[in-house]
């Protein structure tokens, strides 16, 4: 499965949309969390809208994932949408003293294929914007380093002693 803007320097100027529905193993997006799980839920949709003003292709991308993973404090398992985005600028022209001043940062399109492949781009979007914490709520309580009961649901009789003791 592929990410692919295809047949683009046949495009007329102005919008053109595309819309992808990808699984991300299919993206190169391979995340597993620490039991080995893979994080994110398939289906991945990607909006990408491009507006070409001749020779010059923005590209506007946003996808939407379903991640999951264990909370870091009790395990529980944690549901939530991602959401993405990214700006991407092409070019058709070889020679880089016609892109003008702002040239930085644009890519060259391969007019042999006469595609743009995002997929590695829609991939490291996602995981730039993965969280790198993940509560299953602000004030859990986490599992008791003892007995590992889930303080969430209940307490356990190392954690009443300490509280005692204070
Ligand atoms: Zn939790
Ligand atoms: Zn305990």
């Amino acid at each position: 499965m592929v990410i692919k803007l295809d047949k683009v320097l046949g495009l007329e100027d102005g919008e053109h949309e595309f819309n992808f529905e990808t699984d991300a193993a299919g993206i190169g997006l391979d995340v597993k969390d620490f039991e080995g799980r893979p994080v994110f839920e398939n289906p991945i949709m990607t909006d990408v809208l491009m507006t070409k003003t001749s020779h010059v292709y923005h590209i506007k991308i946003k996808s939407e994932a379903e991640i999951r993973s264990p909370c870091d404090r009790c395990l529980e398992e944690v549901n939530r949408s991602l959401e993405s985005s990214l700006e991407l600028v092409y070019t058709d022209l070889k020679n880089r003293a016609e892109w003008g001043d702002d040239g930085e940062g644009i890519r060259l399109i391969d007019v042999q294929r006469n595609d743009i492949i995002l997929d590695k781009d829609v991939a490291d979007m996602l995981l730039l914007d993965l969280p790198s914490k993940v509560l299953c709520r602000e004030d859990c309580k986490g599992l008791c380093v003892q007995c590992g009961t889930n303080l969430n649901e209940e307490t356990c009789e190392h954690q009443e002693a300490h509280f005692e003791e204070q």
